[in-house]
Parts: structure tokens; sequence; C-alpha cells
């Protein structure tokens, strides 16, 4: 039982960064400059925890930032939680305003991004997804036995949830503070931060969606940003945007 505990947390961690660091901060905002292939390690140890297509999750991403709590954002919790949650998951395919060749740019002349989006079939691209994530853990079992397979798998489960629960939790303003002015209704939610280890920070990030740091007070840890600051350390981390709270317009 402690081998599979200890595996489930060792597994939940390596792909929370993988969403945190990889997906959000790095391809969503790059908020860093770093070489390819450790792009590819976050960003694809991210994937592995059934977070579909890249370039589909920056893409909705953008928008959400683009749109916050109007109603052209993706997943506000303003116009019902369910969409919020899930049920925006389930819309097949992009809405019309949102268009990754135009918003994600940037992405497209990745191969390993454009493969895994798979010409922008929500199907296929999905299908992906579930087909790696689960052809993943049975290398895992091959290889390592069922202990690690269950705890990778089952930390992948719960890693998706993680942007699912923080996308209605952190703009919901009863739920948290809020510390800038931020035309949007996102706050600060302590125990989410803890959970999606420093995502939680959300009225910070995004009153400064650009920096790579999103906890900004003291009290505010946001384990991601010390991840990405040690690599900055050892060399692996070229260019890091960090919001300055002084030049930022109070609540
Ligand atoms: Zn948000
Ligand atoms: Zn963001």
């Amino acid at each position: 039982m402690f081998e599979f505990l200890a595996l489930f947390v060792l597994f939940y961690i390596w792909h929370t960064l993988g969403v945190t660091i990889g997906l959000h901060r790095l391809l969503s905002h790059r908020s860093f400059s770093c070489p390819k292939a450790i792009e590819y390690f976050f960003v694809l140890s991210g994937y592995l925890a059934f977070e579909g297509s890249p370039m589909w999750w920056a893409t909705i991403h953008r928008a959400h930032h683009r749109h916050d709590d109007t109603e052209l954002d993706p997943h506000s919790p303003k116009y019902g939680l369910f969409n919020a949650h899930v049920g925006w998951l389930l819309k097949r395919g992009y809405q019309s305003h949102i268009d990754p060749a135009v918003h994600a740019k940037d992405l497209f002349n990745d191969p390993v991004y454009r493969f895994l989006e798979q010409g922008g079939s929500w199907h296929r691209a999905h299908l992906l997804t579930v087909a790696i994530c689960l052809g993943f853990r049975l290398v895992i079992l091959l290889c390592f036995g069922w202990v690690p397979a269950l705890a990778s798998l089952l930390a992948g489960f719960a890693v998706f949830q993680v942007p699912l629960m923080l996308n209605v939790l952190c703009h919901i303003p009863r739920l948290g503070y809020k510390t800038f002015a931020t035309r949007d209704d996102s706050v600060n939610i302590w125990w989410v931060a803890v959970l999606a280890l420093g995502e939680g920070w959300h009225n910070n990030h995004h009153a400064s969606p650009g920096s790579a740091k999103t906890g900004l007070r003291s009290h505010e840890l946001d384990p991601s940003w010390l991840v990405i600051l040690l690599m900055n350390k050892l060399g692996l981390v070229s260019r890091m945007n960090v919001a300055v709270p002084e030049k930022m317009l109070l609540k």
C-alpha cells in the first residue's frame, strides 16, 4: 500500500507539473523559454494526464483569457456550472470564434503538436489521447507490474480533474480573494494552489497572464514557479517573465 501511495504522489506531481509548466505557463503563455527537449518533456507529461491535444489545450486556454467571464469564454461558471466544468469539453470541435490557425499560430509548425491535433478533428485527437495514455500505462504494466501501472493511471485521472476544477472554482468570487483589479471574476484559492502546484493563485494569473510566477505574496507558495526557477539556475531556462506586483493595479 505504501508503495502504491508513494508512486501515486510521484505520478501526480509529475503530471501536474506537466500541465502547469508545460501546457499552461510555457505553451499557452510563453512565459519562459527553454530548449525544445525540455518543452516536449513537460508538455507530454501533461498530455499523459488525458489532457488532449496540446494545440487544442493552448487554443482554448488563450480564448479563456481573451474573453474571460464573457459569453465567449469557453468555460465561465457565470453561464452554468456544468458547462464550466465538463460541458465545454463535450462540445465537439472549436466554437466559431476560436481558431487554432489564428490563435495558436506559433504551434502550427511543430510536427508533434500537429500530429496530436489530428487536423482539428475532435474525435480523432481525443481518441489518440486516450490510446496514447492507456498505451503508456500498458508499457508500465508490462515492464514494472500492476502497482506502478495502477498508480500512474489513477494519478492521470486525478490530474485530469485539476484544471477542470480550477476553471470553475477560481472564477467564483465568494470562494477566494482578489488581490488585483481584473475585469473578470478570478480569485486566489489557497487549497487549489496546493492541489494544482501553484495554479490556484488565479487572480494573480489573470492580472499578469504572461508571468512564469503566479504566487506573488510571501505566503502564496508556487511550486511550479520554484521548478522553473531551479531550471533557470541550472541553465535550462533562458528567459522568464516575472510579474512585478508593485506595478500592478490593486483591487
Ligand atoms: Zn481563468
Ligand atoms: Zn492562463
